[in-house]
């Protein structure tokens, strides 16, 4: 439960040292409530009082480390809508493999997995899971698969099956990757919480029902286990985003702790698009890991461009650094276009320009993250601002072109800017970037 400013300053000592570097312990208190401080700035806090706002910090959801590097974290999430303030941990996306798959087939499939790469505004997006499934009931082979699925991929694995003694024995061969083995049922999860203990991977509990996944979590709750995932048995999409929805408010709104874990789940409706519209469902509802039935690059694309577009945070634009870049090789004379530095319209641009198969300067002074139109209606784009940065970074003192192209959205500035930086000409590009090339073609590279 939060605190109040109020209630966390009678748990401060009083003293107004400021060593916190607030002037009262009250001021402290406040930063405290808001989440814009952290307890262990204030050297005198008792340890009841670090104990107590430690709990009260935590997030609703609770945080789960996975990888070899500890370097994925699945929940974590504090809101239940994006828009309240920001998700935090991005949905994780696995790929499963079956042991009962043909061998060439899963050796692509891990090849795919670990070459796997998606360059999307500036981010290098990758695979994050491998999901191993025993349906075979040879379990010296299903231990094989996994061993090679972690040393050919050195991603963390999601283990499944019913055969507890083989997870049990797969999950000694990948100490230390910080995987997940799920438990079908509680029987299984009796056999397998020792073992996540020892060889620190974390667990999926799973039961035919909300009430009696509650009853599960909670025996192991009160045992101060709390490494653990939730799986939600569902037979529809609709039920399963209800279910995720209740177990998420709950979580959020309520504060109910049996349900604040990261949700696992496995896709698999035999139908490419039915797929991928279930995982949709998880990225923007929930699912904390999207277990997807295979490899599939079109379908990889989709979603982890979706996941980027969610897991951003909507108080912080993304944005690059302003400065001029250099569009392929070029030269002194090579032509100059100048844009913000909102990322999506600086990759756009630039790999418009690209296209175009010319080199050029791009210039991308600082507009706080802002696209084209925004900036200039809040006056971080105008003539003034490009013809400052110009002049800050000696663009001409490096080069001898004296013609820049603007923004067709801001046709308006053009004669402001020439007047703002004489000897230029000032040429009017396209409204939209994907207009670009023709543009080039037809003004530029002549
Ligand atoms: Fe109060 Fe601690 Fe800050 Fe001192 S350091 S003012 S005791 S909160």
């Amino acid at each position: 439960m939060a605190l109040s400013g109020l209630q966390i300053q009678k748990l401060l000592p009083q003293t107004n040292c400021k060593e916190c570097g607030s002037n009262t312990c009250l001021a402290f208190a406040m930063k405290l409530a808001a989440k814009k401080a952290d307890i262990s700035a204030c050297p005198y806090a008792s340890d009841e009082a670090q104990k107590v706002l430690g709990l009260a910090n935590e997030p609703p959801v609770k945080s789960v480390v996975l990888g070899p590097d500890k370097g994925l974290i699945a929940g974590g999430e504090t809101v239940l809508y994006r828009h309240d303030k920001t998700f935090v941990n991005r949905t994780i996306i696995a790929i499963n493999i079956n042991d009962t798959d043909d061998k060439a087939k899963i050796d692509n499939t891990l090849a795919c997995i670990r070459d796997y790469v998606l360059d999307r505004v500036g981010e290098t997006l990758t695979i994050d899971m491998v999901a191993v499934t025993q349906l075979s009931p040879d379990a010296k082979a299903f231990k094989e698969l996994v061993r090679n699925a972690w040393q050919i991929t050195g991603k963390p694995l999601i283990l499944r099956g019913k055969n507890a003694d083989a997870i049990q024995e797969a999950a000694s061969y990948i100490k230390g990757s910080h995987s997940i083995l799920c438990a079908p049922d509680d029987e299984t999860a009796a056999i397998l919480v020792p073992v996540v203990k020892e060889q620190e991977h974390a667990i999926a509990f799973t039961a035919p029902d909300m009430d009696s996944l509650i009853e599960l979590v909670s025996k192991h709750r009160e045992n101060g286990f709390h490494n653990l995932l939730l799986q939600l048995e569902t037979h529809s999409l609709s039920e399963h985003l209800q279910a995720n929805t209740i177990a998420r408010r709950s979580a959020i709104k309520d504060n109910f702790k049996p349900m604040g874990y990261p949700f696992v789940h496995f896709i698999d409706t035999g139908n490419l698009m039915d797929d991928t519209t279930a995982a949709i469902t998880d990225i923007t509802k929930y699912g904390s890991i999207c277990v997807l039935p295979g490899y599939d690059a079109s379908q990889l694309a989709t979603l982890l461009t979706l996941r980027l577009n969610i897991y951003t945070d909507p108080q912080k634009p993304i944005q690059v650094e302003p400065k001029v870049y250099a569009i392929g090789e070029p030269t002194p004379d090579s032509p100059v276009f100048v844009t913000t530095n909102f990322s999506l319209t600086y990759f756009i641009v630039s790999g418009e320009i690209e296209n175009s198969g010319i080199s050029a300067w791009l210039v991308v002074p600082e507009c706080e993250g802002m696209s084209v139109l925004t900036a200039w209606a809040a006056g971080k784009f105008s003539a003034g601002t490009i013809s400052k940065f110009i002049k800050e970074i000696n663009l001409e003192g490096r080069i001898n072109t004296r013609r820049i192209v603007i923004p067709g959205y801001v046709s308006q500035i053009s004669g402001e800017l020439e007047d703002s930086l004489p000897g230029w000409r000032v040429m009017v590009g396209p409204e939209e970037a994907s207009d670009l090339e023709g543009f080039i073609k037809s003004y530029i590279a002549v």
